[in-house]
C-alpha cells in the first residue's frame, strides 16, 4: 500500500462515516418504463430516457448496422483521419436542428463541458465567468480553477446585479436550460437580453431540453433563434443513445476544432455511436404527441403531490422532485419506494444545498397513466 493508496481507503472510509459511500449496483433497462435490479422488476423513475428511445429498434438497428458496414473504431482524431463523411453529416443535421450555423460532436456531455469551456476561458485572458449555483459538476470540471462570480438560482435578477457591478471586460455567462435536480426552466429570452445587453457570451446546457421541450424538440434555445451563443447537449438522455454535441457560430466551432485539447486528442466517434444519433435525429422531431403526453405525465403527478402539500419545486418539465429537506427522509422515502416496487433516487448534499434533499423523479413516455398514479398514491402516504 502506497501513501496514496492509504489516502484513497481513507477517504472511503470518511465518505462512509457520512453513510455517503457508494458502490455500483447491477440494473438491466426492460423498456415500457421497467427495470431488474437484484430479481425485482421496478417501475424506473430514475433513468433520463424520457422519450423512451433507449429501447426503439431504429436505434440499435442503424447502430448495428453502421458498425458492421464501417467498423467499430475511427482510428484516429478528426483531424487526423478520424472525420468519416458520417461525422459531417451528422454535424450540419444537428445544427439545423439546433438552427446554428454550425455543430460539432464530443464523446460524452461530461467531457464536452470538461473541455469546452475551459479552453473558451483559456481564449480570453481576464475573462468574468458567471454561473448558476447549481450548474453541473462538468461545468465546474471546465471551470477549473477559474473563480465563479455565482448568481442564486435562475435569479437573474441577481445576475444583473453581479454583471452591473462587474461592468467593464470580457465576460461569460454560464447557465443551463432545465436543471437536472430541480426541474425548472431558465428564462432563456431574458438571459438572452441581459447577455446582449452587458455583452456577455452565452453558454447553455440543454442536456435535459434536447429531444424533450422547445419546437420538435430541439431545446429551449429554439425560442429565440441566434440568440444563444452557445448551446451543448447530450444523446445520452431523451435521445436514447450516447455521446454530445455543442452548436454556435461558425467561428466559435472552428476556434474549437483548432483549440479545445478535448476534441483535438481524443479520438473520433465510432460509427455505432453515429448510427443511433442518426436515427434518433429522424425520430425526435416528430415525437410531438410522446412530448405532450410526457407534459402530461409530469402535471398529472405535480397536481397530485401539490394538493396534498408536497414540495416540488419551480418543476415545470418531466423532472419532479419531491422535496423533503433531510437527508434521511429522502433516503428511507427512496427506500421504502423501491419496497413498492418504484424506483427513484434520493438527492442529497453535495448534489444539493443543504436542507434541500429530495427523491429525483424522471417521467418518461412509456410510464402509464397506472404507474404514476401508484407513486403519487405513495407518495401522498408517506412523505410527512
Ligand atoms: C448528464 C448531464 C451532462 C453530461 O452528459 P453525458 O453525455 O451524460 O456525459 C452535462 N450537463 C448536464 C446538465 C447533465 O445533466
Amino acid at each position: 500500500m502506497t501513501a496514496l493508496d492509504s489516502h484513497l481507503a481513507d477517504t472511503l472510509e470518511r465518505l462512509k462515516g457520512r453513510h455517503q459511500r457508494r458502490s455500483l449496483i447491477a440494473t438491466r433497462m426492460l423498456g415500457a418504463g421497467k427495470i431488474e435490479r437484484g430479481g425485482k422488476t421496478l417501475i424506473d423513475f430514475s433513468s433520463n430516457d424520457y422519450l423512451g428511445l433507449a429501447s426503439h429498434p431504429l436505434l440499435a438497428e442503424r447502430s448495428a448496422e453502421w458498425a458492421i458496414r464501417y467498423g467499430s473504431g475511427s482510428g484516429a482524431a478528426r483531424l487526423v483521419t478520424g472525420t468519416s463523411p458520417e461525422h459531417l453529416a451528422i454535424e450540419e443535421r444537428i445544427a439545423r436542428f439546433k438552427g446554428t450555423e454550425a455543430a460539432l460532436l464530443f464523446p460524452t456531455g461530461w467531457q464536452l463541458n470538461a473541455a469546452v469551456l475551459a479552453a473558451l476561458l483559456k481564449a480570453t485572458p481576464g475573462i468574468l465567468l458567471f454561473t448558476d449555483r447549481l450548474i453541473h459538476g462538468s461545468l465546474h470540471a471546465g471551470a477549473a480553477d477559474h473563480r465563479q462570480i455565482r448568481f442564486r438560482h435562475n435569479d437573474l435578477d441577481h445576475l444583473e446585479q453581479l454583471l452591473t457591478r462587474h461592468a467593464g471586460g470580457p465576460k461569460l455567462i454560464v447557465t443551463e436550460s432545465v436543471f437536472s435536480m430541480d426541474g425548472g426552466r431558465a428564462d432563456i429570452g431574458r438571459l438572452a437580453a441581459l447577455a446582449k445587453a452587458h455583452d456577455a457570451f452565452l453558454y447553455l446546457d440543454e442536456a435535459h431540453a434536447t429531444g424533450v421541450l422547445g419546437p420538435q424538440g430541439a431545446g429551449l434555445s429554439r425560442d429565440v433563434p441566434g440568440e444563444v451563443d452557445l448551446v451543448m447537449g447530450t444523446f445520452s438522455k431523451a435521445m436514447g443513445c450516447f455521446g454530445a454535441y455543442v452548436a454556435g457560430s461558425r467561428l466559435l466551432i472552428d476556434y474549437l476544432v483548432n483549440a479545445c485539447g478535448g476534441f483535438l486528442f481524443s479520438t473520433a466517434p465510432p460509427p455505432a455511436m453515429l448510427g443511433a444519433i442518426d436515427a434518433a435525429l429522424d425520430l425526435v422531431p416528430g415525437m410531438e404527441v410522446e412530448r405532450a403526453t410526457l407534459a402530461g405525465h409530469a402535471m398529472l403527478l405535480r397536481e397530485r403531490l401539490n394538493e396534498a402539500g408536497i414540495d416540488t419545486g419551480d418543476s415545470s418539465t418531466q423532472i419532479v422532485p419531491v422535496i423533503v429537506n433531510e437527508a434521511e427522509k429522502a433516503l428511507a422515502l427512496s427506500e421504502a419506494l423501491a419496497a413498492e416496487g418504484m424506483l427513484a433516487a434520493p438527492i442529497r448534499p453535495p448534489t444539493v444545498p443543504q436542507g434541500t434533499s429530495r427523491l429525483r423523479i424522471a417521467l418518461r413516455t412509456t410510464h402509464s397513466l397506472a404507474d404514476i398514479e401508484q407513486l403519487a398514491h405513495f407518495l401522498v402516504g408517506n412523505s410527512r
